[in-house]
């Protein structure tokens, strides 16, 4: 998980509530000067601590003679989480991509921001989900991007638009946008031209672009490690170009991604994803609430379920969704998820949804050994029987070895796996009984 100790320290502080007995203004202001510390270390602002600090004083405060101290704790810790979503959300709400049409995006950023990079894990993520992308190199300035741009595209099977020995980026992205448009492509990503620093050259040839393809929204790229400096840079961009949408890179490397991300909240453009990672499929959707949800280890259903619901095909979604609400799941119902799973975008990310799970069962860099076994998995329900898969009949012992023979695999694997699926079905007993509508649940704290 990005940005994991500050988590780890606001999560800590909020603790010591369950420890006292009695809370006043004492234990409260020893509370808010951990949290407030945990996020001044992560680089956040102090006005937005202190903004932080006082809100939550005022709420518990006016309770704290009347309430019960359980009342009291949860109020804390509910006003504590909602305060630090506000600190992340902003108000304006990013371009929605309309099916049946092109959707014409426009990368932009400084240079080394991760522009390129960013660009093709945006088209992957697009691609996964069923949508035609394309992608249009219109950086003429930076030696490289050209064949950086096209190798990229190669790898994630995406088509490619660009002219290696042309100059002009305006005609390049013009062309680029008018090829994929009588073809029909949905989201069509313009990648253009970044520069060391911000200067009018960049600016200027950023709004030339602009004019010349009409895109229907500007994603402007951002580089995490500038921390609270990214205010400046966000309102820079916006002010020469309406900047529709942020995404912030390099999340995984910096202490100072609390202050990144908090400042260009502060500028009001929305952040829809983030970065964290170099390959293709580090790259996180953006949502304040399940952010900060996932960041204190508090699980985010609503998250689940939408991801569930975006990578399921429509005829299974509901009895999938109907069936995690109220606790159940077959075998067969592992079967779809499991193969849903791999549409789903990183394991890390849908693994850190999920309420009282470590994002650590799947450590970073062994994605593909998940991966496979999860192929391995699906062999094995590929051979059993509709009853096995509903689970009406047990897998005894002859059973599982005719699904070993059936699926290539060895008994101990398929009864491995039916190890795995009991401890699903009973976590997911357990979120059947939880309140899937509340905002935060915090018995995980
Ligand atoms: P551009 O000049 O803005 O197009 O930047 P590039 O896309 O070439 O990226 C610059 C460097 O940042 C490359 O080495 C990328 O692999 C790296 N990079 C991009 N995004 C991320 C990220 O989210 N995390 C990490 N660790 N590295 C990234």
């Amino acid at each position: 998980m990005v940005l994991a100790e500050l988590g780890q320290k606001i999560t800590q502080a909020l603790r010591k509530l369950n420890q006292a007995t009695v809370i006043d203004e004492k234990v409260l202001n020893e509370i808010l000067t951990e949290i407030a510390s945990a996020l001044l270390g992560a680089d956040v602002n102090i006005k937005y601590v202190a903004k932080l600090r006082d809100a939550v004083k005022t709420i518990v405060t006016l309770q704290m003679n009347n309430a019960a101290v359980a009342n009291i704790r949860k109020l804390i810790q509910s006003t504590v989480v909602q305060e630090l979503t506000n600190m992340l959300q902003s108000e304006n709400k990013p371009y929605e991509f309309k099916k049946g049409k092109p959707n014409v995006v426009m990368f932009v950023g400084l240079q080394g921001s991760g522009k390129t990079t960013t660009c093709t894990k945006f088209a992957y993520h697009y691609m996964r989900k069923g949508w035609r992308v394309g992608l249009v190199c219109a950086d003429t300035f930076r030696a490289g991007a050209f064949e950086q741009l096209k190798m990229n595209a190669a790898k994630i099977k995406c088509p490619f638009f660009g002219h290696k020995k042309e100059t002009d980026p305006v005609k390049i992205a013009q062309e680029g946008v008018n090829f994929f448009k009588e073809q029909k492509f949905e989201i069509i990503i313009v990648d253009t031209s970044g520069r060391h620093k911000q200067e009018t050259a960049l600016f200027e040839e950023m709004q030339q672009v602009q004019a010349a393809v009409n895109p229907d929204t500007a994603l402007f790229v951002m580089d995490s490690s500038i921390g609270q400096a990214c205010y400046d840079q966000a309102l820079a961009f916006n002010k020469a170009i309406k900047v529709g949408s942020v995404i912030i890179t390099k999340l995984d490397g910096h202490a100072r991604g609390g202050g990144a991300l908090s400042a260009v909240s502060a500028t009001q453009s929305p952040i829809i994803f983030i970065g964290t990672g170099e390959h293709f499929d580090d790259l996180e959707s953006f949502n304040a609430s399940s952010f900060i949800k996932r960041l204190l280890g508090l699980g985010d259903i609503g998250g689940l379920v939408q991801t569930v619901k975006e990578a399921i095909p429509e005829d299974k979604q509901k009895k999938m969704v109907e069936n995690i609400q109220k606790g159940e799941f077959s075998l067969r119902d592992m079967r779809d998820q499991f193969s849903s799973v791999l549409n789903m975008g990183p394991l890390n990310q849908v693994v850190s949804m999920i309420p009282g799970l470590s994002s650590n069962l799947i450590p970073k860099g062994r994605e593909k050994e998940s991966t496979a076994r999860i192929k391995r998995f699906l062999c094995m329900m590929d051979s059993m029987t509709d009853e096995e898969l509903d689970c009406t009949k047990p897998l005894v012992e002859l059973r599982i070895l005719r699904v070993a023979r059936g699926s290539g695999t060895r008994p101990e694997e398929v009864a491995f796996l039916l190890e795995e699926h009991k401890k699903f079905a009973k976590m997911v007993a357990q979120f059947g009984k939880m309140n899937l509508n509340s905002q935060t649940d915090l018995k995980n704290l």
